[in-house]
């Protein structure tokens, strides 16, 4: 999926969301239902659109060397199978080499690949690379828990349930300590 998907068409959208409905055999003169494609249609844009955000990082000065962590970063996403919402939390470390970054744009990373479609699996390995990429660290840890409304309100029905997905690459893969202190600081709890 492009980074820079096409614009919404929110009348396109709405008129879609009115023909799905009279699909399903709801009946839309209800008058509590006659604004609904609309807003179904503005909801989805929401839920599709990250707020734009530039990134500054800045050199290593202090060139501090131990991991960088941010735990509990939350965050809403969109399944692209079904259409349903997927929440939870993010835990976002990195290894830092030449530059480091504002702890608060990590948050707004993630919502910029939350605010799509998408699977957690493919989310997890995009935030990462924007590690590697933004910060040249020399290891990057991102951990994703989520409840997938999807599998939790139909089907095998297991509410709670968590899906955890994590991508771990350079010394946190490779050294046995760092990845030790990366899981503990971001397990059990
Ligand atoms: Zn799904």
């Amino acid at each position: 999926m492009a980074d820079h998907p096409d614009p919404i068409d929110l009348d396109r959208a709405a008129a879609a969301v009115q023909e799905l409905l009279t699909a399903l055999g709801v009946d839309l003169t209800d008058e509590s239902l006659r604004d609904t494609p609309r807003r179904v249609a503005r909801m989805y844009a929401e839920l599709l659109t990250p707020r734009p955000f530039s990134v500054t990082t800045f050199p290593n000065d202090g060139s501090y060397d131990e991991l960088v962590i941010v735990r509990d970063i939350p965050f809403s996403s969109v399944c692209e199978h079904h259409l349903m919402p997927f929440t939870g939390v993010a835990h976002v470390a990195y290894l830092p080499k030449a530059r480091i970054v504002g702890l608060s744009k990590l948050a707004r990373v993630i919502e910029l690949y939350a605010r799509r479609l998408q699977v957690q699996e493919r989310m997890t390995s995009q935030v990462a690379d924007w590690v590697e990429r933004e910060l040249e660290p020399r290891g990057v840890g991102i951990v994703l828990e989520a409840e997938h409304l999807c599998m939790t309100i139909r089907g095998v029905q297991t509410p709670g349930a968590r899906t955890i997905t994590s991508a771990v690459r350079g010394t946190l893969r490779t050294d046995p300590r760092t990845r030790a202190e990366f899981l503990a600081l971001v397990g059990n709890r």
